[in-house]
């Protein structure tokens, strides 16, 4: 056996966490940090400077030599600019390291490379990024040496958003704040704030390192963009939950270590549908910690890869015929003093409030759909939403059959009979049955599915950040709590009113519950009928962010202004564009320098053997059609070739904006399909000797 890990031990040991904090700082400083960290606020300078040298002697004590105001552009990934902690050396020629509490708090990064969509013209370059207090600081170790981490925001200098954290915050705030109207509405006086929990669990795929390094698509964009299929796929289901492979195990087990160093919880991981798939999931977390934490996973999943020969593709789609990759983000709401929003409690009061809160997600999810499936998408996901896999595009909410029975009771008559206990529930009277959370029921085609005490959010792509879904999410449902806040603090009879507009809520919205099957044609038209948005692309989600109502809800928390989401809607044109273009001149470069070329030799080989059989006296009927099939092919992927440059040449002429975006969807997207039909179909007949490419059996069940 090797060396056993201690854990306990090791768990946090690269985290600046609260204990060390409390470890290292005067009592009245700490208590100053963990009020801000609770209460928000700002910590003074004086405070901050004692707080930045027991974190830089701490990090120091450890190897760092460098920190970094870790944040999280609108690329989606993180960026740091690192800086040492070297000072002016004395008259002496002696240096002490330094930090002080303005570096910590402040960073100017300069921010001009950052995509701002215009909300920063370059020659105002400056940008800076400010202290999350609230997500603890961590050591990074890597070929560059130990860095010291600081989990900031990333704003402009006119205070405009140029990140992933800051409306995320916002949108914590806003949903805590709306959230504490209504508990308070039920009686609870002691709660201070309303936190959003996420546990997102992360899929990814392991190729190994010299295959992937033999494959530019893999490289350059993150996915395969030829490929014929394995002769085996997924079909047999031996890969889900199978044993895991030596090398794979080995992997993990680093990969947890790593991570439980930095705090992170890393908690279940198995093997995914399909072959090279898997899946590590987290403990859930307060929202923004979440978030960070997930970066910091895909970041340590793609590290350790690299450690054991290996490459981690994050990629929603790196094979086309096996299942992708996504991201289930699992949110809920729960109070400061341990009361869980979403579940259903055992009183009647709890009851209530939990049907309330029900009914206002149905309403915010009914009405901001379109919002709700925007935030989950990004190139990559366009192969998986709607794309005959899981999830589908429609957003639609998955209650389990016990409880849509419920809301179709209430729906019908104000009033539900629980189905176990026999009784009947009018809001105030009894008790609502108790829910099944067994798994075995769960729907795996729902997109947005109630599991328990939860929401599972399964659309968010493997690849993207969680950060906009959790948004979303939040701001949603911060306007719902709020408009029906609105309704009840004003009311005479309180008791009569939460009935009256929980069925109100459930009746207009019901249409948004669907437990059958999302994979169907029937549910697509089904949908229809219902008039539920059916979003196709990321594309077509991008203007469902400047909508009034979409403006309307996100200025009235003061999450996004309307610039801010015209900026990324700009971005978002921008970024489609960028990779699409990316992928289509890698395709024309691989079929140009490698894949033609080695067809034209096999068209030779093939052609010499004509030639050499027909002298021996046998007529070679097999050879001459294969050469025939083969240069057929030939001829079509060198005509679609053509057309594929002229194609991106064209887009990638355009302005930057929507059109162009468009143009990449509706042209170039079809020009590169046309290109890979005749490639993938000339992989199935050239010998395997001579076809440059690792194939999809190589890649995926060699591992
Ligand atoms: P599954 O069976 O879908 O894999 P799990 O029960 O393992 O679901 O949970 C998946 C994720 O959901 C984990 O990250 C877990 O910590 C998280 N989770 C569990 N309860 C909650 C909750 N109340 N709020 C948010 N996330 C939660
Ligand atoms: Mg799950």
């Amino acid at each position: 056996m090797s060396e056993t890990l201690n854990v306990e031990k090791i768990f946090g040991e690269n985290v600046f966490t609260p204990g060390k904090m409390k470890e290292r700082l005067p009592r009245s400083v700490y208590k100053a940090v963990k009020q801000v960290m609770d209460h928000g606020g700002e910590l003074s300078l004086a405070d901050a400077d004692v707080v930045a040298k027991a974190m830089k002697d701490w990090a120091v004590e450890k190897g760092a030599t460098h920190y970094t105001h870790w944040f999280q552009p609108l690329t989606g990934i993180t960026a740091e600019k690192h800086d040492s902690f070297v000072a002016h050396p004395d008259e002496d020629g002696k240096m002490i390291m330094e930090f002080s509490g303005k570096e910590l708090i402040k960073g100017e990064p300069d921010a001009s490379s950052f995509p701002s969509g215009g909300l920063r013209a370059t020659f105002e370059a400056r940008g800076y990024t400010a202290w999350d207090i609230t997500s603890p600081a961590f050591l990074k170790e890597s070929g560059s040496g130990v860095t010291l981490c600081i989990p900031t925001a990333f704003c402009s200098y006119t205070g405009e958003a140029l990140d992933k954290k800051t409306p995320l915050l916002r949108s914590m705030e806003a949903v805590s704040q709306q959230a504490l109207r209504i508990v308070r509405l039920f009686g609870n006086k002691t709660a201070t704030r309303v936190v959003a929990s996420v546990g997102p669990e992360q899929e990814y795929f392991l190729v190994d390192k010299e295959k992937y390094l033999q494959r530019k698509d893999l490289i350059f964009a993150g996915r395969t963009l030829f490929g014929a299929p394995a002769p085996k796929g997924q079909e047999m289901e031996d890969h889900y939950f199978g044993v895991i492979r030596e090398r794979v195990g080995s992997y993990m087990k680093d990969l947890n270590e790593e991570l439980w160093k930095l705090g992170v919880t890393a908690k279940t991981q198995h093997n995914e549908v399909a072959p090279a798939q898997h899946e590590l999931a987290p403990i859930y977390e307060t929202a923004n910690i979440a978030v960070d934490h997930n970066q910091i996973v895909m970041e340590a999943m793609k590290r350790v890869a690299v450690r054991h020969d290996l490459r981690c593709l994050l990629h929603e789609k790196p094979f086309a015929g096996v299942n992708g990759s996504g991201k289930h983000n699992n949110w809920s709401l729960g109070t400061d003093n341990g009361v869980n929003l979403l579940d259903p409690g055992e009183t009647p009061n709890e009851n209530i409030q939990f049907l309330l809160v029900l009914a206002c997600i149905l309403k915010a999810v009914d009405t901001h759909a379109d919002l709700l499936r925007q935030s989950a998408s990004d190139v990559g996901n366009d192969h998986r939403l709607g794309a005959n896999e899981a999830p589908p595009a429609i957003i639609s909410v998955f209650l389990g059959e016990q409880l849509e029975d419920v809301v179709k009771q209430l729906v019908e008559t104000g009033i539900a009979a629980t189905c176990k206990e026999g009784g009947i529930l009018e809001t105030g009277v009894s008790t609502l049955p108790d829910l099944e959370k067994d798994a075995t029921d769960r729907n795996r085609t729902s997109p947005f599915a109630f599991t328990g005490n939860k929401f599972e959010f399964r659309m968010v792509g493997s690849a993207d950040s969680i950060a906009s879904p959790n948004t979303t999410l939040n701001a949603i449902v911060a306007e719902a709590f709020c408009e029906a806040a609105d309704i009840l603090e004003k009311a005479d009879d309180f008791e009569r009113t939460v009935h009256d507009l929980i069925k109100e809520y459930m009746t207009k919205h019901q249409r948004i519950i669907f437990n059958g099957n999302g994979y169907s044609d029937e549910w697509v038209e089904e949908a229809g009928k219902r008039g539920l948005p059916n979003i196709k692309s990321m594309v077509e989600a991008v203007e469902t962010l400047t909508t009034d109502k979409a403006v309307k809800l996100f200025e009235k928390f003061g999450i996004f202004t309307r610039a801010e989401l015209e900026s990324r809607e700009e971005i978002l044109y921008e970024t489609y564009a960028k990779t699409i273009n990316i992928e289509a001149l890698t395709m024309i470069d691989m079929a140009s320098k490698q894949i033609l070329p080695a067809v034209i030799r096999y068209t030779k080989t093939l052609a010499d053997t004509v030639i050499a059989v027909r002298e021996a006296g046998v007529e070679p009927h097999v050879q001459a059609e294969l050469l025939k099939e083969t240069g057929a092919l030939l001829e079509e992927a060198r005509k679609a070739l053509e057309v594929l440059k002229v194609e991106d040449a064209r887009a990638a002429a355009m302005p930057e904006g929507k059109e162009q975006a468009y143009y990449y969807k509706d042209v170039v997207k079809e020009a590169m399909a046309a290109l890979r039909t005749p490639i993938d179909a000339l992989e199935m007949i050239v010998d395997k000797d001579v076809w440059p490419l690792p194939s999809y059996g190589d890649l995926m069940f060699e591992v």
